[in-house]
C-alpha cells in the first residue's frame, strides 16, 4: 500500500531527519537510517518489554532518558542516541550486567558474536563499583541438545517471550527474583518442547547454546553458506556454518528467507545427515551377488552398456525412472530429460506422487494454476483460515507459525478439521487456537467439509456473483448437499449442524479466506476429490479469485512442487504441461532439439506393476526408496528384484539400493548448487556448503555423464546452466526474489469447470463416505463407537503420520534429531488406554488380518479416542499392517491408514 502523508511521521535522529510509518518504535526508526541503538531485550518479533534499559536515548523536551524499544515515534520528535548522558547510561547498564557476568568468554560458544562483548567493547566500562561476589547458579542438565549456562544470562527474557509469543509453546519461564532470576523449564526432567532452536538463536549472549556444536569452533573459523532446508515444503532459508568439510551448526537470520529466521527442530538440529559415516562414497557394482566397490569409469560404463543392450533388445518402453522430490530442480529437470531423450520413455515419476500431485491436479482442474494463489504473508493477513488434515505443527511448522501469527496477532478466525483434540502438551497444538474445531478421524474429514458446504448453501451464504455466473453449478452442488441429511453428517463428522453453521458463517463473512490442505487429505483415500470439494467451498463463499484468498495444498517434501513443475511425474512435461499438450511439446522440442516421446507415462505403482510382469526391465531410481516407503503388500521389493537392471543414485545403502545392480553415490543438498521450489511456489537458491563427500557427485552430473556414454549427450558444465535452461523454457521459474508472486486463476479454465468440469465426479464427491477407496470396512458398532468419541473394544483407526522431529527416513540419521526422538511409540488417548488397562510405556500388540507388530504406548490428550497414531519415520514393522490402494484418477498410492486391534502385549 502506498504510504500517505497521514501514515507517516517525520522526526530527527542524531541530527538527521527521517520519515517513518506512524507507530514505528524509535529503535526501529534509528535502525532504518543505519543507527544501531544497543539493546538486549528488544527483538522486532516480540512485543517490547523494556526490561534491560540498554536502549535508552535522549528525546528533546522529555525530562528523562527513554527506552527507544518501547517509545513510538512522534511528529517533530528529536532523538539523540549518542550523547554523553546516553553513553554514560549505557555504560551503567553494562556495569550492572558485568557485575554478575562470569566473563568466561574464552570458553563461551557465543564469544566473538556476543552482544554483551560488543557493547562492552563499544562503551568500555573498564572499572566496576561493585565489590559483591558474583552470583553462581548451580549447573543443571537442561536437554540433550540445548546447553544452558545461566551465570551468563542477562535476563532479557527474549527466549521466554519467543517461546510464548512466536512458537506458542510456553516451555520456558523466569524463576527467582532480581539478579537471581534464571530461565527454567517446567518439571523435574529435561526440557521437553518443540526444540525449534529459537531460544538458542535469540539469546544475545551465551546463556543458551547448542550442545551439538559445543566447543567445536570459534566464530572466525566458520564459513557460511545460505541455502534451503530439505526437510519439508516450507522451504526455510538456513545458513550452514562449516569448519573444513564439517557441518558445525545451522542459523537463520531474522529477515532472511520465507521463514524470517524461524526454524523447526529438523532445520535447526537435523543437519548431520550429510556427513553421516554411512554415506556412500564410492560407486558399487553387483558382482557374484555382492555389491563391490568400483571406479566411476567402470560403474558408468557398466550402466551405459547394459542399458543400451536392453534398449536395443526391448526398446525405451522397457525402462522406468523414479526420483525423490528432495532433489534440486536441476536434478529433477535433467532426470526427466534423460528418461525422455536418452532412454526414450515417459515412464517416470517422483515422490510428489505420494500426495502432492493430488493438490496440484485439483488446482489445475478447477482454476488452471499449479501454484498457490496466496503467500505466507497472505496467511498472516487472512480474516479466516480453514485447516483440513494439516497436522500443521508437525508437518509444516513454519506455515504453522504463520497461522499462529494470524490468529494471535491479527485475530483471524481459525477453523480446524484435524485428527486432534484441543489439549495442552509439550508441543503447540493448533486446535487450542481454533475458534471452530472439528476433531474428526482422517476418514471423516469429508463429512465435515460437506457439512460446511451444506451450511453455506442452507444459510444463504452462497455468493451472488457466482450464482449469476454459474447457476447450474450452484444448483447442482446445492442439490447434492441437500441430499445429504444433517444427522448423517453429524454422526460421521462427530459434530453438530449448529457448530458447522457457525463456522461456515465466519468463513463466508471474512474478507480474505484461505484453506490450507495437508497430508491428512492429500495422502488419504479420496484426497484428490476432497481437494476439489474444498475449492468448491472457496468458490461458493465468493472468495475464489480475490487477492489474498485461495486453497493451498501443503507440500510434505521440500521440492514436491518443483518435481511437478520440472515434469518429473508421469502426466506432465516441464511446466507442468500435459503430456499431450502439443504447443508445450513443440516448445520443449525446440529447446531440446529433439522430440519428446509420444508414449504415455506411468505412475509409481504402474511402473512397479510393469516391473513385476516383466514389461519394464530396467529402472533408474534417484534418491527414492520404494522398497521401504511402500508397504510390503505393494510387493515393491518383489517387483524391483525382477528387474534386469536397477540403478540407484543414493546417499546411503537404502533397502532399494541394496537390491540394485549398480549404486552411484550422490551428493546431499549441502554439497551442491541449484534451486528448490517451496510449497508456495517460490524458487529459492540452494548453495553448497561443503565439498562432495568421498567420490559422490550431484545427481544431474551422474545422469549427464551417463547420457554421454549412451550416445545422447545432455551436457552441462554447472547447475547454473541447467537453471538457465529451465528459465528459458519456463518463465515462471525465474521469480527468485524475497517474496513469491502468487499466481492468478485462469478464468477460461474456471469457466470450463463451472460449466461442466465439476459434474464429472460430483456424485462421488458429494456422497457421504463416497470415497471408493476407504481402507477397511468397519463394523457398524465400531463406526458408532468412533462417532460417539469413545472407542469400542480394542479396534482402532491406525494412522502413520509425520513427527515434528523427523522427516522421511533420512532424518533418522541425524544425531541431533535422534537425541530428541529415537524411537516410535503408538500415541493413543488416555481414555482408550485406561479402558485397555494401558499406561505410558506399556507394551502393546497391534494386529489385523495382514500381520502384527509390538511397540510401546504413549498417552496423548490431543489424540481423539478410537485413533492410534504412529510416526512414519519408525514404521517399518507397521507397514506390514497396511494395504495399498491407488487413486483411480491420480494414481496416488494410499497406505497411511489401517483398521487394527490394539491389545496388551
Ligand atoms: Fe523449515 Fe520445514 Fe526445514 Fe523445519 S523442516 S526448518 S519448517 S523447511
Amino acid at each position: 500500500m502506498a504510504t500517505t502523508a497521514v501514515d507517516t511521521v517525520k522526526l530527527t535522529i542524531d541530527g538527521v531527519q527521517v520519515t517513518v510509518p506512524k507507530g514505528t518504535l524509535v529503535i526501529e526508526a534509528a535502525r532504518q537510517m543505519g543507527v544501531m541503538i544497543p539493546h538486549f531485550c528488544y527483538h522486532p518479533k516480540l512485543t517490547p518489554d523494556a526490561n534491560c534499559r540498554m536502549c535508552l536515548v535522549e528525546i528533546e523536551k522529555v525530562p528523562k532518558l527513554q527506552t527507544s524499544c518501547s517509545t513510538p515515534v512522534a511528529e517533530g520528535m528529536v532523538v539523540r542516541t549518542a550523547t554523553t548522558v546516553v553513553n554514560e547510561a549505557h555504560k551503567s547498564v553494562l556495569e550492572f550486567i558485568l557485575a554478575n557476568h562470569p566473563l568466561d568468554c574464552p570458553v563461551c560458544d557465543q564469544g566473538g558474536r556476543c552482544d554483551l562483548q560488543d557493547f562492552s567493547h563499544e562503551y568500555t566500562p573498564t572499572t566496576s563499583r561493585f565489590a559483591e561476589t558474583k552470583r553462581i547458579f548451580p549447573k543443571e542438565y537442561f536437554s540433550p541438545v540445548i546447553e544452558t549456562q545461566m551465570n551468563r544470562c542477562v535476563q532479557c527474557l527474549r527466549c521466554v517471550r519467543y517461546c510464548d509469543q512466536v512458537m506458542d509453546v510456553n516451555a520456558l519461564a523466569p524463576s527467582g527474583r532480581g539478579t537471581m532470576t534464571e530461565i527454567k523449564h517446567f518439571g523435574a526432567h529435561p526440557l521437553d518442547c518443540e526444540f525449534c532452536g529459537g531460544c538458542v538463536q535469540i539469546c544475545p549472549v551465551g546463556a543458551i547454546t547448542s550442545r551439538l556444536s559445543m566447543y567445536e569452533f570459534r566464530p572466525w573459523m566458520l564459513k557460511r553458506a545460505d541455502t534451503i532446508c530439505t526437510y519439508c515444503g516450507d522451504g526455510c532459508q538456513i545458513t550452514l556454518q562449516t569448519k573444513g568439510n564439517d557441518l558445525i551448526e545451522v542459523m537463520s537470520a531474522h529477515g532472511a528467507g520465507r521463514n524470517n529466521g524461524d526454524l523447526c527442530a529438523r532445520g535447526f538440529f537435523g543437519y548431520h545427515v550429510s556427513t553421516h559415516e554411512d554415506r556412500l562414497t564410492h560407486p558399487l557394482i553387483r558382482r557374484d551377488g555382492k555389491l563391490i566397490q568400483a571406479t566411476w569409469e567402470d560403474a558408468l560404463e557398466y550402466v551405459a552398456e547394459r542399458a543400451m543392450q536392453l534398449k536395443l533388445a526391448h526398446g525405451g518402453q522397457a525402462f522406468a525412472g523414479l526420483i525423490a522430490s528432495r532433489c534440486t530442480n536441476e536434478d529433477l529437470y535433467v532426470f526427466q530429460k534423460f528418461m525422455r531423450l536418452a532412454i526414450g520413455t515417459n515412464k517416470l515419476d517422483s515422490s510428489a506422487r505420494y500426495g502432492h500431485i493430488n493438490g496440484v491436479r485439483a488446482l489445475r482442474r478447477v482454476q488452471g494454476t499449479h501454484r498457490w494463489t496466496v503467500t505466507f504473508e497472505d496467511i498472516v493477513d487472512a480474516g479466516a483460515l480453514l485447516l483440513v488434515g494439516t497436522n500443521i505443527t508437525e508437518a509444516n511448522p513454519i506455515t504453522g507459525l504463520k497461522v499462529k501469527e494470524a490468529v494471535k496477532k491479527n485475530g483471524a478466525s481459525l477453523i480446524t478439521v484435524e485428527a486432534l483434540l484441543p489439549a495442552v502438551g509439550t508441543i503447540s497444538n493448533i486446535a487450542n487456537l481454533s475458534a471452530h474445531h472439528f476433531g474428526a478421524h482422517p476418514d471423516r474429514f469429508q463429512a465435515v467439509v460437506l457439512g460446511l458446504i451444506k451450511a453455506v448453501v442452507e444459510e444463504g451464504l452462497v455468493a451472488q456473483p457466482l450464482t449469476q455466473r454459474a447457476p447450474a453449478y450452484v444448483k447442482a452442488v446445492g442439490d447434492a448437499v441437500k441430499a445429504v441429511a444433517w444427522p448423517a453428517i453429524e454422526q460421521a463428522g462427530g459434530t453438530t449442524s449448529a457448530a458447522l453453521k457457525e463456522a461456515a458463517r465466519d468463513f463466508a463473512k471474512a474478507s480474505r479466506a484461505i484453506i490450507l490442505v495437508g497430508q491428512g487429505v492429500l495422502r488419504q483415500p479420496g484426497g484428490s476429490g476432497l481437494m476439489t470439494t474444498l475449492l468448491d467451498l472457496l468458490l461458493l463463499t465468493g472468495h475464489h479469485g480475490l487477492a489474498g484468498c485461495g486453497v493451498a495444498p501443503l507440500a510434505e517434501e521440500n521440492n514436491d512442487q518443483g518435481a511437478i513443475e520440472m515434469g518429473a511425474v508421469a502426466e506432465y512435461l516441464p511446466g507442468p504441461a500435459d503430456l499431450g499438450d502439443q504447443a508445450a511439446r513443440r516448445r520443449i522440442a525446440q529447446q531440446w532439439k529433439e522430440e519428446v516421446p509420444q508414449t504415455p507415462g506411468r505412475t509409481l505403482l504402474e511402473m512397479l506393476d510393469e516391473a513385476r510382469t516383466g514389461t519394464v526391465k530396467a529402472m533408474f531410481v534417484v534418491g527414492e526408496n520404494p522398497a521401504a516407503s511402500l508397504p510390503p503388500s505393494s510387493k515393491a521389493k518383489e517387483a524391483l528384484e525382477k528387474l534386469d537392471l536397477l540403478v540407484c543414485q543414493e546417499l546411503f545403502l537404502t533397502e532399494t539400493a541394496a537390491l540394485a545392480h549398480v549404486v552411484l553415490p550422490a551428493c546431499s543438498y549441502a554439497e551442491k548448487d541449484g534451486t528448490f521450489t517451496n510449497t508456495e511456489g517460490h524458487v529459492q537458491p540452494v548453495r553448497h556448503a561443503i565439498e562432495p563427500l568421498g567420490e559422490s557427485r550431484p545427481d544431474w552430473e551422474i545422469l549427464s555423464a551417463l547420457s554421454v556414454l549412451m550416445g545422447a549427450p545432455i551436457e552441462y558444465g554447472a547447475a547454473k546452466e541447467i537453471t538457465n535452461e529451465i528459465r528459458s523454457l519456463l518463465p515462471d521459474h525465474g521469480l527468485l526474489g524475497p517474496a513469491p508472486k502468487p499466481s492468478r486463476p485462469d478464468d477460461a479454465v474456471l469457466t470450463r469447470y463451472l460449466q461442466q468440469g465439476y459434474a464429472e465426479d460430483l456424485g462421488e464427491r458429494y456422497r457421504l463416505g463416497g470415497s471408493k477407496f476407504e481402507p477397511a470396512r468397519r463394523s457398524a458398532s465400531a463406526r458408532e463407537g468412533e462417532v460417539r468419541g469413545s472407542g469400542q473394544g480394542n479396534e482402532f483407526t491406525l494412522v502413520s503420520q509425520q513427527s515434528l522431529f523427523h522427516s522421511g527416513k533420512y532424518s533418522t540419521r541425524a544425531k541431533g534429531l535422534l537425541q530428541i526422538q529415537s524411537i516410535g511409540a503408538l500415541a493413543v488417548n488416555p481414555a482408550d488406554a485406561g479402558r485397555l488397562g494401558l499406561a505410558d510405556g506399556s507394551r502393546v500388540r497391534i494386529s489385523n488380518q495382514l500381520g502384527e507388530m509390538t511397540t510401546t504406548v504413549k498417552l496423548q490428550d490431543r489424540i481423539p479416542e478410537g485413533l492410534a497414531v504412529f510416526p512414519e519415520h519408525f514404521d517399518q514393522d507397521l507397514r506390514r499392517l497396511v494395504s495399498v490402494t491407488a487413486d483411480p484418477q491420480t494414481g496416488v498410492p494410499y497406505y497411511k491408514t489401517a483398521r487394527v486391534k490394539v491389545e496388551r502385549a
